[in-house]
């Protein structure tokens, strides 16, 4: 699971640092701050719960699939014809 907040959404509601505590904080200006970026699968429900209270839908949260480290499918060449 790695995870991704978009600070220019991000208004600082504190909704994922009351809920993931362990992996969100709050800066002192209030903005979410990221104290781990791919959390374990204990804290994964946690993450989810957080990614989808957040007001401003500002956590991306992605799924990592069974075959760890290898890459995403080969992207489709970008041609122009
Ligand atoms: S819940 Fe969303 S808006 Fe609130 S601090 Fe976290 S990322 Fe920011």
């Amino acid at each position: 699971m790695d995870i991704a907040i978009d600070h220019d959404k991000c208004i600082g509601a504190g909704q994922c640092a009351l809920i993931a505590p362990e992996v969100f904080d709050q800066r002192d200006d209030g903005m979410a701050l990221l104290l781990v970026e791919r959390p374990g699968a204990a804290q994964a429900p946690a993450v989810r719960e957080a990614a989808e209270s957040c007001p401003l839908s500002a956590i991306s949260v992605a799924e990592e699939s069974a075959a760890d480290g290898a890459n995403a499918a080969p992207g489709r060449p970008r041609g122009s014809g």
